[in-house]
């Protein structure tokens, strides 16, 4: 009898909904109330401080030491007050979270007493030991020790009793080990081409960000049944399990009414996120069962950033207070829908505009033109990057198929913004207009209406879709940091924007009037982004064709798609833009490498010894039960038996294929690996690991799956997809 699979199942029924506590009123009453904001700033910092503390927000620039220590001092007081006894630099290493050391304010006086110190050198700077965080090669080529270094421009907040300050975590070579300090470059070089191109239109423009909205999905498990499965637990995902005889086909989950146990967590997880300025605004059933989703309100694209991995950790935490797993594992079971993080992204004005929205006039909708063509030709030409910078060992099992964007970048635009480009691109040409054609050019750019928010004009199999004001980069896997496909997109996009004034530049040397430069300019960057968009279904089959015959490169294997990194236009596009080095980005590289081939080895690892260990026994077990039925059978019937026992015989040679099949391919995948792991090169090895041993985990898995429908229930010693998602 398999005892933890039912003493799971069995302390589900004894489980108490556990009510979250959350004081009555308004949202607004206790939003931010964790937040070291501006507005917190001002009541604790002197004047000249609180503005210098501003200003090096506004210029991303490092903040003045002298003023460091007024900070640093204001800071305590207002953590203190709100019984923070701890602070810790908050940062964002290269793997899937974030990373803190607590630091007692408390300090002993030698000779007895203590007293609460927090100076300005331990707000601005910390040395973690950086050759414990993934550095690819960073640490040995050079010291081992990094620092982390304040980022003014998310403010500082306070969980569990710990004052968290948001940092950049650097080598002492200069070179980054985060995904925050490229964040931040690619966002400074994109606010000032930007700028540059927006005072075209509107001199007061003086700043641009990038906005953020994400859309996070995540799967819910029950703990106890979660601690059942050896593979949740060691590698986020169900490696076997098969299919329930209901999941999703009925359409039944996506936007059901939500189960009060899920609902308590939710409530209980929004309401830490609310007090720390987290701007929830969405929650939903996603389609597959037991499937969520969460968005906020966007922001500012690097406190995006952060309150999404805040988010992330909030929820974790939260969950285990309901007794409760939080999956945001990109496919943790096969045969339902897995789990994205859509980036809605856009461009804003200090003035209040959006750049990728349509406005009121053909002014203010040329400008709009002119940054969609920036974004545009940003995809056309980087748009491999693009998609590399969301493809994991996780997100793999995700893209492709029927349920999320293949491979290959495309942009949709809509019919409406589509007819504008043709017409744009037909009437113009590059000789002078003449005045009518100019009036019927204004008169086209005119006719965007402002709104373009109609839900019937989605597609929702683009990978990176238009959606009336923002682009959303639907390909993003739910446990990724969205930092890395931002850090490639502003920076993409910075390249086309430079490009954009240089070409207009040109012609205005040549005496073209402004405004038709830009259109001419416009004109070509539609030419030349041609191939990238296309209106049609992403999932299907013709479009490999198409895209195949347009020569768009898409990514299939994972390893193949993190050289992409290396190509010699990436190379050349991070540098010329200041965002990555190339060391940092050979870094990057193998540290990418190396985190996708130890994941796949966990997998291989843990399937073989759950198909040992726990599948096998089983199988054989239930296949002796058999065995002494068709023994007792003959000994009373005699030569009768057979016509009786003939299917048992049947399942019992059945039950030994799959155990063959079974042990014969988990040797030859431990040989497999054998073979990679003799390999120095952590690249070569990675290829390796996603040739050769990954494939097996599928084959194995197939026919442990089908022994789980062969065998008896009472013997199965894991939890099974029907019982993992029974939230209704
Ligand atoms: P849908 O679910 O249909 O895609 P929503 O209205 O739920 O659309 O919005 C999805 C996300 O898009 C939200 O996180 C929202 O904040 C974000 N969003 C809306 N406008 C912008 C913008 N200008 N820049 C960035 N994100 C945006
Ligand atoms: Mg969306």
């Amino acid at each position: 009898m398999s005892t933890q699979r039912f003493q799971a199942l069995d302390s589900l029924n004894k489980l108490q909904e556990t009510p979250p506590v959350i004081p009555q009123g308004k949202i607004s009453d206790y939003f931010g109330v964790d937040v070291f904001s501006k507005e917190q700033m001002r009541q604790y910092l002197p004047k000249d401080v609180y503005e210098g503390v501003i200003a090096s927000i506004d210029s991303g620039k490092r903040i003045d030491r002298k003023i460091a220590n007024q900070v640093a001092s204001g800071m305590k007081a207002w953590a203190m007050e709100r019984g923070a006894t701890h602070y810790t630099h908050w940062f964002q290493p290269l793997n899937d979270s974030t990373a803190e050391k607590h630091d007692a304010f408390f300090e002993p006086i030698v000779g007895g007493g203590s007293f609460e110190f927090f100076s300005g050198d331990l707000l601005v700077q910390q040395e973690p030991d950086a050759s414990s965080f993934p550095n690819g090669g960073l640490r040995n080529t050079f010291e081992a020790r990094g620092y982390s270094a304040w980022d003014p421009s998310s403010p500082a907040f306070i969980v569990d009793n710990t004052l968290c300050i948001p940092s950049i975590f650097v080598a002492y070579t200069g070179e980054a080990l985060d995904f925050k300090t490229p964040l931040l470059k690619s966002l400074n070089a994109l606010d000032k081409a930007a700028v540059e191109v927006a005072q075209y239109f509107d001199k007061d423009v003086n700043k641009v960000y990038a906005t953020l909205g994400w859309e996070q999905e995540y799967f819910l498990v029950d703990e106890a049944l979660y601690n059942a499965r050896p593979d949740l637990t060691q590698t986020g995902r169900t490696l076997m399990g098969h299919t329930a005889a209901k999941d999703q086909q009925l359409d039944d989950h996506y936007w059901g009414s939500i189960p009060q146990r899920v609902a308590n967590f939710m409530k209980d997880f929004e309401y830490r996120a609310y007090r720390l300025g987290i701007p929830i605004k969405t929650r939903h059933n996603e389609v597959a069962p037991n499937q969520f989703e969460c968005a906020p309100m966007f922001e500012e694209a690097n406190i995006a950033v952060d309150h999404n991995t805040l988010l992330m950790t909030l929820m974790r935490r939260t969950a285990s207070k309901h007794h409760l797993k939080v999956l945001f594992h990109e496919k943790p079971f096969m045969g339902v829908n897995g789990s994205g993080k859509h980036c809605n992204w856009s461009l804003a004005t200090d003035t209040g505009v959006n750049l990728l929205a349509p406005g009121k006039t053909p002014k203010t909708n040329m400008q709009f033109l002119a940054f969609f063509v920036c974004t545009l030709k940003a995809a056309k030409d980087h748009g491999t990057l693009m998609m590399a910078s969301i493809a994991s060992a996780t997100n793999a099992h995700r893209l492709g198929g029927h349920e999320a964007p293949p491979g290959i970048l495309s942009v949709f635009a809509g019919s409406t913004i589509n007819s504008i480009l043709d017409e744009v691109e037909k009437r113009i040409s590059d000789r002078k207009l003449t005045p009518d054609e100019k009036t019927e050019i204004k008169l086209d750019i005119g006719k965007i209406p402002e709104i373009l928010l109609d839900n019937t004009d989605r597609n929702r199999t683009s990978p990176f879709a238009f959606t009336g004001n923002r682009f959303e980069f639907r390909a993003t896997g739910s446990s990724s940091n969205c930092a890395l496909p931002l850090i490639v997109l502003n920076s993409a996009v910075t390249v086309q924007l430079r490009r954009f004034k240089a070409e207009v530049e040109k012609l205005i040397a040549k005496n073209v009037k402004k405004d038709e430069a830009i259109l001419q300019v416009i004109r070509k960057f539609i030419i030349d982004s041609k191939k990238i968009r296309f209106e049609g279904n992403n999932y299907s089959e013709e479009w490999q064709k198409e895209a195949a015959r347009r020569g768009l490169r898409g990514i299939t294997n994972v390893p193949q798609a993190f050289k992409e990194y290396m190509m010699p236009e990436s190379i050349e596009m991070f540098e010329s833009v200041g965002t990555l080095t190339r060391t940092e980005l050979a870094a990057r590289y193998e540290v990418k490498n190396e985190t996708y081939l130890k994941k796949v080895q966990i997998e291989s690892r843990v399937m073989a010894d759950l198909a040992a260990n726990h599948i096998i026994p089983t199988a054989i077990k239930y296949q002796n039960i058999l065995i002494r039925n068709v023994k007792g059978l003959k000994e009373i019937f005699g030569e009768d038996y057979y016509e009786m026992a003939k299917e048992e015989i049947r399942t019992i040679k059945e039950i030994s294929n799959h155990v063959k099949y079974i042990r014969e391919h988990s040797h030859m995948m431990v040989e497999a690996r054998k073979k990679w792991n003799a390999v120095e090169s952590i690249i070569e090895r990675a290829m390796g690991y996603s040739e050769e041993v990954l494939p097996y985990l599928d084959d194995i898995r197939e026919h442990i799956d089908k022994l789980e429908l062969i065998v008896d229930d009472q013997l199965w010693p894991l939890p099974k997809y029907r019982e993992l998602m029974s939230f209704n």
